[in-house]
């Protein structure tokens, strides 16, 4: 089957940039997805907090109303504090913003991006079809299934997640560092109603996220430990779980009387060497992942989709072959300089909450004062944090 692009892997950054493209081109469009399709939404413990940023994207593509129906949840407000009473916090007043984000479900978000694909006859998405081999030639690329299909694409999206196997077959190296934690991911249900806040304490062993839902009294759980003690934690009975999570936040929020649904996930930071080969460009978790603590991947993933679609549909324009090394590069810079920064911050917070030497918690609690009596510099990095910063993509704007 020959196809103008092929992405693989129909995560929600995949399915974004197959949506913009079935919307503004003419390109044939396939999406390779190992997993089944996300049938009637159902309830999932995995939940994202989307930048202003993103709404945009999904917005100006005209399926935010239907992701809003879904489960979803405006957060107004960020508190975060530490164990020694050091604390930030972020309101949307400040900023002039009515949201500083929002929680959705992932599978939400997928389910109403699969629906929408139905409406273009150029864009297909083949469901439980995993992609096993992989052959660059000048002018094609040409890809093998485990389902027996061949594919043969003029541009190779690789938006498979953090394992990619399309990175891996196109020989791109990946910095890694592992943080030797896992995320506790869970929904919980609390005495106290969550407000619209979002909170996060760092204790010594990692830094511990409350994420509003739709109903008042549930939040979803983020709890960032070392290994060892993350799998304790996963065995601990649901009472003791509750117990261990109240002592974290009986004094500042509530107590917990309910988790369900708890899964694990190891963390590691990555970056591929190599963003785009000729033919082949890689995007969100294909191409960085970051730690969850302040809710950057899949923003950052859906920033990435939203450039990609903005190079191929001016190449287009311009009569040029959009699956070129010269045409990817541009992508590959662009995305550079907003992901490097965004990145690296990101990792720089994870050390100066995680590492308690005298040195760095001086750092630290000098940090936040000025943070809180400078409210220009504190506004400057909420503001960039929740997608308000310049250099996006037009979708984003
Ligand atoms: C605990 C935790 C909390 C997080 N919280 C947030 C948050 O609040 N905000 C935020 O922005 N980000 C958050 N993230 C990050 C976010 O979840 C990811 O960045 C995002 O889901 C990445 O999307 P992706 O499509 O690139 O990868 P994935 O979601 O991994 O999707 C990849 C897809 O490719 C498919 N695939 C893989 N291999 C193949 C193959 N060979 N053939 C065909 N298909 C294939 C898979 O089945 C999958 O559907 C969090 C991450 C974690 C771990």
């Amino acid at each position: 089957m020959k196809h103008d692009i092929v992405i693989v892997g129909g995560g929600v950054p995949g399915l974004t940039l197959a949506l913009a493209l079935a919307q503004s081109t003419s390109l044939s469009v396939a999406v390779l997805e190992a997993r089944d399709c996300v049938r009637l939404f159902k309830r999932d413990a995995r939940v994202s907090a989307i930048t202003q940023a993103s709404k945009r994207i999904f917005k100006k593509l005209g399926v935010w109303s239907a992701i809003h129906a879904q489960a979803i949840q405006s957060f107004t407000r960020i508190e975060c504090w530490d164990e020694a009473g050091n604390e930030i916090d972020f309101h949307c007043e400040t900023l002039a913003m009515s949201a500083l984000g929002y929680i959705v479900e992932n599978q939400a978000i997928q389910f109403v991006l699969q629906e929408a694909l139905q409406s273009y006859c150029t864009a297909q998405i083949f469901y439980s079809t995993k992609l096993i081999a992989l052959h660059e030639k000048e002018d094609a690329i040409m890809l093998s299934t485990d389902t027996g299909q061949v594919f043969h694409a003029k541009l190779v999206v690789a938006a498979d997640g953090a394992m990619s196997f399309v990175r891996e077959r196109a020989q791109i190296i990946l910095d890694k560092k592992d943080y030797n934690e896992e995320a506790i991911v869970a929904t919980i249900t609390t005495t106290a109603m969550h407000e619209q806040i979002a909170r996060q304490c760092f204790l010594k062993t990692g830094p511990v996220a409350l994420l509003p839902l739709s109903d008042s009294y549930r939040t979803s759980l983020v709890w960032t430990l070392p290994t060892a003690e993350a799998k304790q934690y996963m065995d601990l009975k649901p009472d003791d779980f509750c117990k261990a999570l109240t002592c974290v936040f009986s004094k500042r929020f509530s107590e917990v009387v309910v988790v369900e649904g708890r899964q694990s996930f190891r963390l590691c930071k990555q970056q591929a060497q190599q963003c785009v080969k000729p033919r082949i460009a890689l995007l969100g978790d294909a191409l960085h992942t970051v730690h969850p603590l302040a809710g950057q991947g899949m923003n950052m993933g859906l920033l990435d989709a939203a450039a990609l679609f903005e190079i191929i549909h001016t190449a287009i324009a311009h009569h040029r072959d959009f699956g070129s090394h010269a045409v990817l590069r541009r992508y590959a810079r662009w995305r550079k300089a907003d992901n490097f920064p965004m990145s690296v911050g990101i990792d720089w917070i994870k050390q100066l909450f995680a590492a308690n030497t005298p040195v760095i918690s001086l750092v630290r609690v000098s940090g936040l004062q000025i943070l809180n009596r400078f409210p220009t510099i504190k506004n400057y990095f909420a503001r960039y944090a929740v997608g308000e910063r310049n250099g996006l993509p037009k979708l984003a704007q």
